[in-house]
C-alpha cells in the first residue's frame, strides 16, 4: 500500500530522505476524485522522476462557492487504490488544519494572467490555487510539478508564479484526457444526470467546430456565436465563456501568427464544465 502522509513534517521528511540519496521527486497536486486525467499525470511524473507524490487536498480557498465546495466529490480509498496502479511514493493527504493552522494570513495574490475568465467568473480562485501550489511545492520539495492542460488557465497561472517567485520547480504541462465521446475528465463529471452526460460531450464538439472554422477563414466573434447557440440548443443551461485568447497571457488575441486557444465555461444540469483546445 501506498503511504499516507497527513503532516507538514512526515512530509518533509520524506522528501529530505530522498533528496539526501540525490533522488529527484514529482509532485502531482490533485483535490482526489481520481480519474484517468490525473493518472496520466502520474504516470507521466513517475517516469520523469525518481520518486512521485501526489497529494489529495480539496482547497477550501480556491472555491468562491460554498454549494460547491460541500458537494465536491471525496474518495480517498478508491484514489489510493488507482495511485498504486501507477504506483506513486507517497500520496499526501492532509486536513485543512495542517495546511492552514491558526493564524494564517499569507495569500499569494496574482493579477495578469489570472484575471479574465475564470479569475473572473470565480472571484478569489486563482488566489487559492496560487497559495495552495505555493505551498504544496514548498513542502514536497519537489523538482518537478505535473499540472494538466484541461485547467489551462490555471496552468499559465502556476508557470507565471513560479517565474515571478523563483520557485525551483519545473512546471510540466500534461495533454488533456477525454472520455470516448470527447468529454473532458472531470471529478465533477459524476454529479451530472445521466441525460446531462449525454449532452455534456457537445461543449468539447462546439468548441472544436469553431476552431476548424476559424482556421478555415471564418470570422472568428462568427464561429463562437455558433458554437454557443450549438450548446444552447443542446440544452447547456448556460454558457458563461467562449473565448479565443493569447495562449501564454490569456488576454484577447486576433493575431492568428500568436499560438491561441479556445476556452469555454457552460453549465448544464447544475454543473459547471470548462474546457479548451489549442487553435
Ligand atoms: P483537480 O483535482 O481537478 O484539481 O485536478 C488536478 C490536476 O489534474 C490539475 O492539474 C488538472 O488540470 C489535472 N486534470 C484534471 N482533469 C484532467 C484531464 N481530463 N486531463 C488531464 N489533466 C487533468
Amino acid at each position: 500500500m501506498t503511504p499516507v502522509v497527513r503532516t507538514v513534517a512526515d512530509l518533509r521528511a520524506l522528501a529530505r530522505s530522498w533528496r539526501a540519496k540525490g533522488e529527484t521527486i514529482g509532485v502531482v497536486p490533485t483535490m482526489g476524485a481520481l480519474h484517468d486525467g490525473h493518472l496520466s499525470l502520474a504516470r507521466r511524473a513517475r517516469a520523469e522522476c525518481d520518486r512521485v507524490i501526489t497529494t489529495i487536498f480539496v482547497n477550501p480557498k480556491q472555491f468562491n462557492n460554498p454549494e460547491d465546495l460541500k458537494k465536491y466529490p471525496r474518495s480517498e480509498a478508491a484514489d489510493a487504490a488507482l495511485l498504486a496502479t501507477v504506483p506513486v511514493d507517497a500520496i499526501f493527504a492532509p486536513l485543512v488544519e495542517e495546511v492552514y493552522p491558526e493564524g494564517f494570513i499569507t495569500t499569494v495574490s496574482m493579477a495578469g494572467v489570472a484575471q479574465p475568465l475564470e479569475g473572473h467568473m470565480r472571484p478569489g480562485h486563482f488566489d487559492g490555487v496560487a497559495t495552495v501550489v505555493t505551498k504544496l511545492f514548498g513542502m514536497s520539495m519537489a523538482d518537478k510539478g505535473y499540472f494538466g492542460q484541461k485547467d489551462w488557465q490555471q496552468l499559465q497561472v502556476v508557470l507565471r508564479l513560479v517565474r515571478d517567485l523563483n520557485v525551483p520547480v519545473d512546471v510540466v504541462g500534461c495533454e488533456t484526457i477525454r472520455e470516448g465521446d470527447g468529454l473532458a475528465m472531470s471529478s465533477r463529471n459524476v454529479r451530472l444526470t445521466v441525460a446531462g452526460r449525454a449532452k455534456a460531450p457537445v461543449l468539447y464538439a462546439a468548441i472544436t467546430a469553431a476552431a476548424d472554422d476559424i482556421r478555415a477563414g471564418h470570422a472568428d466573434r462568427m464561429a463562437i456565436r455558433e458554437a454557443a447557440e450549438a450548446m444552447r440548443e443542446a440544452g447547456f443551461e448556460r454558457v458563461e465563456y467562449i473565448e479565443l485568447r493569447d495562449a501564454e497571457t490569456l488576454m484577447p488575441s486576433d493575431d492568428p501568427r500568436r499560438p491561441r486557444r479556445m476556452l469555454a465555461a457552460a453549465w448544464i444540469d447544475g454543473v459547471r464544465l470548462i474546457d479548451n483546445i489549442p487553435v
